[in-house]
């Protein structure tokens, strides 16, 4: 077996006999006794053997993150105040990939509760970029990238609220979709944004994304918001090929958006160079709601987390704070320790914009900006297929670079928070790299339930690009 090797190689290396499911087991946790020391990508490995010889991921071993539950198992979202939290039940998406043959043999580091962009706000450390490990991968499911882009494991689960599987995707040189709001359930998912968060897989490529997408979805009766379709296999259609006059989108201000980085304008340039070449039709647009995405999301995304964060009081989950004299004080001490900085500061503004007074101003306000850029979605796919866009403005941030401007960090969201806020689907795939080796990606979006279509779209760049196949040194 070798460094890299993709799910759909070790599927034909197991079906030919060429290996075993405990060679591929062994290969793996070799690689991470290897090298997961200079990343700090894996917070835990779990003893777990592979159990099922049958179904599409037969014999896949692969990691969570630490937000999403195992049964038995430790699982904090990266953060203090769940470090001692066991979960007593498996995630559905953890069943669902168990019953395809995947089994979890770790959880991996993580922005706590998925507040931020760099894998610094976790409570273990950040994780680092295999690609340059002065870099951060890029948050907040910061770990689960750099694990499977130095080959640590075949795949890695991640969750997305605003970014946080592209975002560190395009980091990494990997395969990331958020996909429509509902396709996966969130039932054992710890929540940060509820009206947002989706998992989804890190994958070297197109194929191996959409194989565990297939496996991922589906109707669960723990969560009402999941879509009622049946489970579709995204492989299927995966020629190489774009469709038949094939309409791309291309936003007004897609290279000349704030703090553009020029490396990623030009591979923006050229990826737009090659969808012409391989047929498809460009069609320059606007949507003139995109740019407040960030502001909306801002607004929601923390008036739903300092809700969701309530339930974290001493009093159920988790750490409590030790030498109490009272319920408020295990309140406050048990919140004041457990919880980093960054979650202190959404809390505060989650609060604020759902206090009395100002819910109007704020909150209601970002709702009803939410439901424009929906109307503008909608009526955007009617003269385009599928929006393409870079993923982040910038390259890869340096560790330490970012934590005094958080608001720069912020920024950094524009291209990949206007599909969030309104759970439409999106595909980042690899696009080329700066002149100092670091990735950059770009970012394929469609409407809701388009999943077959970005696949099949991402399939073909990234067949005809071939950027994919570039790995890291130091990880032979
Ligand atoms: N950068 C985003 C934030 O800090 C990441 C959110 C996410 O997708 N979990 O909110």
């Amino acid at each position: 077996m070798k460094p890299f090797i993709t799910i759909k190689a070790i599927r034909d290396g197991l079906t030919n006999k060429k290996f075993s499911a405990v060679d591929v087991h062994s290969f793996f946790t070799k690689r991470i006794a290897a090298h997961n020391q200079k990343l700090n990508a894996i917070i835990e490995t779990h003893e777990q053997q592979p159990a099922q010889t049958t179904g599409p991921l037969a014999g896949i071993p692969f990691l969570r993150k630490d937000n999403i539950s195992q049964n038995g198992q430790t699982t904090s979202a990266g953060s203090n105040i769940l470090r001692n939290y066991r979960a007593p039940y498996n995630a559905t998406i953890i069943e669902n990939l168990q019953k395809a043959g995947a089994y979890s043999i770790g959880r991996t580091n993580m922005d706590e509760f998925g507040m931020g962009s760099t894998g610094e706000f976790s409570a273990y450390g950040p994780a680092k970029n295999p690609w340059n490990l002065s870099k951060s991968p890029g948050g907040s499911s910061s770990g689960s990238a750099a694990a499977v882009a130095a080959g640590l494991v075949p795949f890695a689960l991640g969750t997305e609220t605003g970014g946080s599987i592209r975002m560190p995707s395009s980091f990494c040189n990997l395969v990331g979709m958020y996909p429509t709001y509902g396709h996966n359930s969130r039932y054992g998912v710890i929540a940060f944004a509820s009206s947002n968060d989706q998992v989804g897989a890190f994958t070297k490529t197109v194929y191996d994304n959409a194989l565990v997408m297939s496996a991922l979805g589906g109707v669960d009766t723990h969560d009402a918001t999941t879509v009622q379709q049946p489970p579709k296999d995204y492989t299927l259609g995966l020629d190489g090929k774009l469709p038949e006059g094939l309409r791309v989108g291309i936003l007004k201000d897609a290279l000349t958006a704030e703090g553009m980085n020029d490396e990623v304008r030009a591979t923006f340039e050229q990826s737009l160079r090659e969808m012409e070449k391989l047929g498809a039709k460009l069609v320059h647009v606007d949507l003139p709601s995109w740019k407040y995405g960030i502001a909306i999301y801002f607004i929601i995304a923390r008036a739903e987390a300092a809700s969701n964060l309530s339930r974290f009081d001493g009093s159920l989950y988790g750490v409590r704070a030790q030498d109490i004299k009272n319920l408020k004080e295990m309140n406050e001490l048990t919140r004041q320790q457990g919880f980093g900085i960054e979650i202190k500061r959404r809390i505060l503004v989650g609060n604020f914009v759902l206090s009395a007074g100002h819910r109007d101003a704020f909150y209601n306000q970002a709702c009803k900006v939410r439901a424009l850029i929906k109307a503008e979605f909608d009526e955007l796919f009617k003269s385009i297929d599928v929006l393409m866009c870079p993923t982040t403005p910038s390259l890869p941030f340096g560790l330490g670079e970012t934590t005094s401007d958080p608001i720069a960090v912020y920024l950094s969201d524009y291209f990949i928070l206007p599909n969030n806020m309104i759970g439409t689907p999106a595909l980042q795939v690899p696009a080329g790299f700066s002149k100092t080796g670091l990735p950059i990606g770009v970012q394929f979006l469609g409407p809701r339930l388009s999943e077959s279509l970005l696949y099949k779209v991402g399939h073909a760049f990234e067949e005809h690009t071939g950027h994919h196949l570039k790995n890291p040194q130091g990880y032979e």
